[in-house]
Parts: C-alpha cells; sequence; structure tokens
C-alpha cells in the first residue's frame, strides 16, 4: 500500500474518462461557455488502463470512474470489465446521473462493476429538471432501480444540499427504507470558479458560500421531519449495514430501514487526514487534491514516454498530495472538469 508524505493510505484512484456530460448541473458546470477539451486530449481506454496498471503496481486497489458523464463514453462497458481484470484492483465503481444506466447497467454488472453513485438532487420533477437544466427525474429514477435490478453490489445516492434550492431532503432519504440503497447528502463544495474556469452557476466564480448547508444542519432538517412523519430517529448505522466504504461519509439509518443515509462534510468537518485518493482527469493529469491545482502531466508520459515512466509519476503525486484542503475557495477547473 502507497503512503504519501503524511503518512496516510494512499490506495483509491478516481479517473475521468469524459469532460463532457449530458446534463448540465447548475452546482458544477455552467449552463454555457464550457471549453470543451479536443477529442485528441483525452485519454484513450488503453492509456486509462495501461496508468491504472502502474498505479495498482504502486498500491492502488479500488478505481471509481466519473466525469462528465462517464456513461457517455464508447466503450465504458469494456474499460470496467478491463480494468476488473487489472492485477491489484479489486474494485471498480462509477459516479453518473443514471440516465443510461437503464441500457447500461446490465452490460456494467456483467462487467463486474462493484457499484454505482447516481446523483439525485430531488425528488421533485420540476427542481430535478431546473437544477439539471433540462434533465428527467422520471430517467434517473429508471436507472437506480435498472442498477437495482441488475444486481450491481453498492448503490448510493447523491444529493448535493443548496440552501436556496427546493429540496425535500426527507423524500429521498425515505429512499432507504425499503431499498439497500445508501443515500448521501453531499455539502455544496467551491470548485471551479478560477481564472479560465466559470464555476458552478452561469457566472465566474458563482460558487456562494451562503448556499453551504453544514451536514450539522441536513441532520437536524431530517431528523425534525423524520419524527414529524413518525418515522423515529436517524441512529448512526451499525458498521456491518454501512457500505463497504472507501470514503468519508458518515452513516446513519432509520429503524428497520434496507439502507443508510450519510452525510459528506468536506466543509464543516474535513476529512483530509484520512484522505486515500488520487484522480486522474480526462486529459491525463494527475491531481492530489480536489482543491489542488498541482498537476502532474500523466499524459505526456503516456504518449512520449514508457510505461516504466508512470510509477515515478504516481510517487511524486503522493509526495505532493497536500496535508489539508486548506478551505480553499475556487479551482481553475470546473467539478467536471476534474471529475467528480
Ligand atoms: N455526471 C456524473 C454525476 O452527475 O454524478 C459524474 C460527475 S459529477 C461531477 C460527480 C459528483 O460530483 C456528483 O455526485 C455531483 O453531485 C458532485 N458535484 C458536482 N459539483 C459539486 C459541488 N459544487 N459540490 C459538491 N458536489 C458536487
Amino acid at each position: 500500500m502507497a503512503t504519501d508524505a503524511f503518512g496516510r493510505f494512499v490506495d483509491y484512484l478516481r479517473i475521468s474518462v469524459t469532460d463532457r456530460c449530458n446534463l448540465r448541473c447548475l452546482y458544477c458546470m455552467p449552463a454555457q461557455g464550457v471549453a470543451w477539451k479536443d477529442r485528441s486530449e483525452i485519454l484513450t481506454l488503453d492509456e486509462i488502463v495501461r496508468f491504472a496498471a502502474a498505479a495498482a503496481s504502486e498500491g492502488i486497489s479500488k478505481v471509481r470512474l466519473t466525469g462528465g458523464e462517464p456513461l457517455i463514453r464508447p466503450g465504458i462497458v469494456d474499460l470496467v470489465r478491463r480494468l476488473r481484470g487489472v492485477n491489484g484492483i479489486d474494485s471498480v465503481a462509477i459516479t453518473t446521473n443514471g440516465t443510461l444506466l437503464p441500457r447500461l447497467a446490465g452490460d456494467l454488472a456483467g462487467a463486474g462493476l462493484d457499484g454505482v453513485n447516481v446523483s439525485l438532487v430531488s425528488l421533485d420533477p420540476a427542481t430535478y429538471s431546473n437544477v439539471t437544466r433540462g434533465g428527467s427525474l422520471a430517467g434517473a429514477l429508471a436507472g437506480i432501480e435498472a442498477a437495482l435490478a441488475a444486481g450491481i453490489p453498492t448503490i448510493k445516492l447523491n444529493v448535493v444540499v443548496m440552501r436556496s434550492l427546493d429540496q425535500n431532503l426527507l423524500s429521498v432519504a425515505r429512499m432507504t427504507i425499503d431499498r439497500p440503497v445508501h443515500v448521501r447528502f453531499i455539502e455544496y463544495m467551491p470548485v471551479g470558479g478560477g481564472d479560465d474556469c466559470r464555476g458552478p452557476g452561469d457566472g465566474a466564480g458563482a460558487w456562494s458560500r451562503s448556499e453551504r448547508v453544514p451536514s450539522s444542519e441536513i441532520l437536524a432538517r431530517l431528523g425534525a421531519g423524520a419524527s414529524a412523519a413518525g418515522l423515529g430517529s436517524l441512529a448512526p448505522a451499525p458498521v456491518d449495514r454501512a457500505p463497504v466504504s472507501w470514503g468519508p461519509a458518515r452513516y446513519y439509518q432509520f429503524a428497520g430501514a434496507a439502507g443508510t443515509v450519510g452525510v459528506v462534510s468536506a466543509l464543516s468537518r474535513p476529512f483530509c487526514d484520512a484522505c486515500n485518493r488520487l484522480r486522474l482527469t480526462a486529459d491525463g493529469k494527475l491531481r492530489t487534491c480536489l482543491f489542488s491545482d498541482d498537476e502532474l502531466d500523466v499524459r505526456h508520459v503516456l504518449r512520449h514516454g514508457t510505461d516504466a515512466g508512470l510509477p515515478p509519476i504516481i510517487l511524486a503525486g503522493l509526495a505532493l498530495k497536500p496535508e489539508s484542503h486548506g478551505m480553499r475557495v475556487g479551482t481553475l477547473r470546473g467539478m467536471s472538469q476534474i471529475g467528480g
């Protein structure tokens, strides 16, 4: 297992397979004006697998594919199968908006996909459409049901929480009562908005501190709503009920529920001391922290060097990994360009 300069075990690699997306979630990317990378800049599937194999040789055992929207990348099923076959990688998951899962869930399960995180900002069709700028709630829900029917082992639902949105958090949390899904409420994070990136919202640097809802408030709102609805309290989930997790969520559960409810508090309760991840952007840059613009050029080595040059880049990334995100606001790339 690899350790970084602060003694943290790093065994998790997020790989963005595309910077493009079929939705335009307002917390993630602007409605217009995103400068897409030229296709020649995007890593090929072979290049991704070569890098993943090198990362595995340095202790990476878990991979998550993201984007952009990873399910629009041609060959995504084949990529999952190939990554699942890399010596040392024991888990491959995908983060997706779910809209293409009705078509792909069965094949992804057959390829060995271990988990899927589906973004689901609201169960209200109008709010969902407003936040995703035109997305169909019915499509996302059909994707979740397809993932369940396909038997993908771990299914999490990601709910980014923003103060100004009309989000009925309890209605999403209730999905855990009769489905083995893990709903995670995620604090809205200040990614993007840097010099050459129009951040979330419609203007440069549109991330707004006032939109943040700390996880303590999310839990209080859920607790009050649950007791008013006669659902009882949300208690910390027993360790064996929480999803096998590579990440930082804290999990709770309604009595007798099939799934769990979690909170991810990157800002109000940072988890940098347990950060176990590196990120590879779709254009082949290794990033050491979501909030750091330090990047190492993996693509150059993949295209102009040999595979022997890849482990040293990973070790350099581990050496560069910052101790904490330092409550930094804004990054040069937006979330969809990094791979959230
Ligand atoms: N298109 C896929 C999706 O919608 O899940 C994958 C890419 S998206 C960038 C990955 C994750 O980042 C999603 O769970 C999304 O909700 C989250 N995300 C995007 N912008 C965010 C922000 N500003 N704060 C917190 N989470 C964010």
